[in-house]
């Protein structure tokens, strides 16, 4: 079974839009999908979750892609629309030309309180509005320490999928909190275990089918100079990338790593 390949950017809270436009501009002619035939590379799928604020000057500046990379949104609301300020609707950010959304980051989960119930609705409203989910699920270190890694990311996998069915599109991302923005990486060891098992999840949850056609992506400190160890092991499809994803050079390099 050959999985989706994804190289996947986390700009977090950065980048205005004239940065944006720089970025891409820098980042075409390092990125091979933009310069070779579309048959040519078996290229990774390349997304870009940025600030909503950059998704004009990202859907601009990428036209001139022959292969476009994708837009992703960093958060939605559970609601089409309403009366929620604040919040971005899924099909407002859709229509404003995203295909992805990051649902249940770390990030959301440590410093804005969002549970498990919470990303549920999420991945529920993305599907429905036709945006692909990439649920993010990692341990802390304390979690890991007290050697419950498995319970801990089976708990929100089998919570944040609850509400789709198993015909629906989405991604999982592996995130150890303790590797995020810190620069300790995950070891290949434990990352495939971490990967082996989500599938083995996914497997309990739908089908052998699905779980072996859903591509689970790492993240967690990955830069041009340990993702081709991480991209070689058998059950990692992917990484979702904050850091290095900022620099054109560095992100490139990780996208090239998942084309071996
Ligand atoms: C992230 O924000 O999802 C992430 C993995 O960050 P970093 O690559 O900087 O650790």
């Amino acid at each position: 079974m050959t999985r989706k390949k994804i190289a996947a950017g986390n700009w977090k809270m950065f980048k205005t839009p004239d940065e944006t436009k720089s970025f891409f501009v820098e980042f075409a002619p390092l990125f091979s999908g933009s310069q070779a035939p579309a048959s040519a590379i078996a290229c990774p799928e390349v997304v870009f979750f940025i600030p909503a604020y950059d998704f004009a000057a990202a859907v601009d500046a990428v036209k001139a892609y022959a292969e476009k990379p994708k837009i992703g949104a960093q958060n939605i609301f559970h609601e089409r629309e309403g009366a929620f300020t604040g919040e971005l609707s899924p099909i407002g950010v859709k229509s404003a030309g995203a295909t992805y959304v990051l649902i249940g980051h770390s990030e959301r989960r440590s410093l804005f309180f969002e549970s498990d119930e919470f990303a549920a609705k999420k991945v529920r409203a993305a599907v429905e509005c036709g945006l692909t989910p990439m649920l993010c699920v990692g341990e802390t270190l304390k979690e890991r320490e007290a050697g419950s890694m498995l319970d801990v990311v089976s708990r929100q996998i089998i919570a944040g999928l609850s509400q789709v069915n198993p015909d629906a599109r989405f991604v999982i991302a592996y995130e150890p909190v303790w590797a995020i923005g810190t620069g300790k990486v995950a070891t290949n060891e434990q990352a495939e275990e971490a990967h082996a098992a989500i599938r083995r999840v996914l497997e309990g949850i739908f089908s052998e089918a699905k779980a072996e056609a859903t591509s689970i992506l790492y993240g967690g400190s990955v830069k041009p100079d340990n993702a081709g160890a991480l991209a070689q092991q058998p059950n990692i499809d992917g990484f979702l990338v904050g850091g290095a994803s900022l620099k054109a050079r560095d992100f490139a390099s990780i996208v090239e790593k998942l084309n071996h």
